[in-house]
C-alpha cells in the first residue's frame, strides 16, 4: 500500500459526507434541526459499531483467562463521584465572551491561537497567557473574553418525582468506577486471582463545551475500559504489557502503524489519580493532526483507596499463598468506541482511478475495511431483476445467511456496476453475483472489493468458501 501519511486518500469532509450518504452516521435529530455534537448511528454504522464492541470483548475479555466482564448503570450513588475525585477535579478551564456569551476551553484557544502548549497549567496561569495576548473572540471578533475558569463537566439529573427534593445524581462522565466499585462483588463471586482485570463497555456523558471534529468529541460517547488489579509491586509490568497489547489491536482493527503514536504525558500533565499516562495518537488528516485516541494509565491505588475511604468498606485483597492482604494497583487502558469508528474508516477509505463503461475517468471509492468488521460480508446480486436469476439467489442468500451466521446483503435493484460501486463504498469484501450461466452451470462469481478479481465457485461450496475468508 502506497505511504499513507502523504497519499492519503481520506479526509475528514469526505467520511462525514460518505457517512451521512450510506447511513453509517446521522447527525442526531435530524428532523428537528439537529442537536449540536450528538449523532446517531444508522443502519451501517450500527452494525461496524457491534461488531467493533464484539471484537474488542473477544480480544479482551473472552480470549483471555485473567479477564471478566462488567455491565454496570449509568447512574451511581453520587458519592461514587466525591470518592471518585471527579466532583472537585472533572473540570475544563473556560473562558467565556462578554460580548458574545460564546464560550470556549482556555486550554484549547492557548493551543490553537496562540501555538503554545498548555497542558498542566492552571487558571490563573492560563489567564495571563490569554490577558497578555490580548485574543479576540473567535465567534465575534470582540476583545472582551473573561478570565479562565473552571467547569465541571459533569451532567447532572435528579432522581424522585420533585426536583428540588430529589437526589442529584450524575450520568457517569467514565465507565471505569463500576469496576472499582464492584470489585469486593468481582472478588467473592469469580473466584479471579491476582493478576486480573475487570472490563466493560459503554456509554459516557460530557458536557464538553468544544466539541467537534465529527464524532471524534461528543457529549454522549461510548468507552471500553480496562481496569487491571496488580500486586503493588507489578503495576510497571503490567503497563509496559498493557502497552504491548495495545499496539496489537491496531493490527485486528486495520489501523496502519506509521498512523499511531505513543505520547508520555508529562508529570505536571498526569491526572489527579494518574503516576504513569500514556496516549495512544492517531494522525488524523487535514487541520486535526495527531491526537488523543486511547489512553493508558497507572492509577496505582486512588481508586480503591478512596472508595474505601468513603464507603467504609474493606477492599483489601487477601493474597493466599503469602498470607498477605493489600489493596492492589490498577493499570487502565481506556478505549473509545466512537474514536475508534471514525479512525477505522478513515484508515480504510480508499479511492482509485479507474474508467466507467463509457471509457470516461472515474473515481472508484472503496472502503478497504476488515472484514471482520464490515457491516456486510458479502452481498448476494442476482445480475438481473429475472425471477430465474433472483430466486436463485434469495435461495443463496438463505444459505449464506444460516450457514455463515454473517450479515449478508441482497440488492436487486439499478445495473451490476453500480451495485458493486455502493459494496465497494460500504466496505463488502465480497459480491457473489447469479449469472445467467448459473442456470446451467450451478457457479456463481465472487468478486473481491480490493482486487476486483473475479472467481468462478460451485454454488454448493459458497458459504465455506466465504467462512474461512471472514474470520
Ligand atoms: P481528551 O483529552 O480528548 O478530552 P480524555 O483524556 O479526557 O480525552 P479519557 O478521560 O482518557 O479522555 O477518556 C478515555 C477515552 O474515551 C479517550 O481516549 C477517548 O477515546 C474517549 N473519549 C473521551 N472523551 C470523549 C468524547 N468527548 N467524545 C468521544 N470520545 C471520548
Amino acid at each position: 500500500m502506497a505511504d499513507a501519511t502523504t497519499t492519503r486518500a481520506a479526509t475528514m469532509e469526505k467520511i462525514v459526507a460518505l457517512c451521512k450518504r450510506r447511513g453509517f452516521v446521522y447527525p442526531g435529530s435530524d428532523i428537528y434541526g439537529g442537536l449540536a455534537n450528538t449523532w446517531d448511528y444508522g443502519p451501517l454504522g450500527a452494525e461496524l459499531k457491534n461488531n467493533l464492541k464484539q471484537l474488542w470483548w473477544r480480544t479482551f475479555v473472552q480470549r483471555r483467562r485473567d479477564m471478566v466482564g462488567l455491565d454496570g448503570g449509568i447512574l451511581m450513588h453520587p458519592r461514587v463521584w466525591e470518592a471518585s475525585g471527579h466532583v472537585v477535579n472533572f473540570n475544563d478551564p473556560l473562558v467565556d465572551c462578554k460580548t458574545c456569551k460564546s464560550r470556549f476551553r482556555a486550554d484549547h484557544l492557548i493551543e490553537e491561537r496562540l501555538g503554545q502548549d498548555a497542558a498542566g497549567k492552571t487558571p490563573d496561569e492560563m489567564s495571563a497567557i490569554l490577558s497578555q495576548a490580548n485574543l479576540p473572540c473567535p465567534k465575534c471578533g470582540n476583545r472582551t473574553l473573561t478570565d479562565a475558569r473552571q467547569f465541571n463537566m459533569m451532567f447532572r439529573t435528579t432522581i424522585g418525582p420533585v426536583e428540588e427534593t430529589g437526589v442529584q445524581v450524575y450520568l457517569r462522565p467514565e465507565t471505569a468506577q463500576a469496576m472499582f466499585v464492584q470489585f469486593k462483588n468481582v472478588l467473592a463471586t469469580s473466584r479471579v486471582k491476582l493478576p486480573f482485570g475487570i472490563a466493560q463497555i459503554g456509554k459516557a456523558f460530557r458536557n464538553e463545551i468544544t466539541p467537534g471534529n465529527f464524532i471524534f468529541r461528543d457529549i454522549e460517547f461510548e468507552q471500553m475500559e480496562i481496569e487491571y488489579f496488580v500486586h503493588p509491586d507489578d503495576g510497571a509490568d503490567a503497563f509496559e504489557r498493557w502497552l504491548a497489547d495495545m499496539r496489537a489491536w491496531f493490527g485486528r482493527i486495520g489501523v496502519r502503524e506509521e498512523h499511531v503514536r505513543v505520547r508520555e504525558h508529562a508529570k505536571e500533565e498526569l491526572s489527579h489519580y494518574s503516576s504513569r499516562t500514556v496516549d495512544f495518537e492517531y494522525l488524523f488528516p487535514g487541520p486535526m493532526g495527531w491526537k488523543e485516541l486511547y489512553g493508558l494509565a497507572n492509577r496505582t491505588d486512588f481508586d480503591l483507596k478512596q472508595h474505601q475511604e468513603h464507603s467504609g468498606e474493606d477492599l483489601t485483597y487477601f493474597d493466599q499463598p503469602t498470607g498477605a492482604r493489600f489493596l492492589p494497583h490498577v493499570i487502565e487502558p481506556t478505549f473509545g468506541v466512537d474514536r475508534t469508528f471514525l479512525v477505522v474508516l478513515l484508515d480504510a477509505y480508499d479511492e482509485e482511478e479507474t474508467v466507467d463503461v463509457n471509457g470516461k475517468p472515474d473515481t472508484r471509492v472503496v472502503l478497504r475495511l476488515h472484514p471482520r468488521l464490515a457491516p456486510y460480508k458479502a452481498a448476494v446480486l442476482p445480475l438481473a431483476k429475472k425471477p430465474e436469476l433472483t430466486e436463485v439467489a434469495k435461495t443463496l442468500f438463505d444459505t449464506l445467511e444460516a450457514e455463515t451466521g454473517a450479515l449478508i446483503d441482497y440488492d436487486e435493484t439499478a445495473n451490476i456496476g453500480k451495485r458493486y460501486r455502493r459494496q465497494d463504498e460500504i466496505g463488502t469484501p465480497f459480491c457473489v453475483t447469479v449469472d445467467f450461466d448459473t442456470l446451467q452451470d450451478r457457479a456463481v462469481t465472487i468478486r473481491d472489493r480490493d482486487t476486483t478479481n473475479q472467481e468462478r465457485v460451485p454454488l454448493a461450496e459458497v458459504a465455506g468458501w466465504l467462512r474461512e475468508r471472514i474470520v
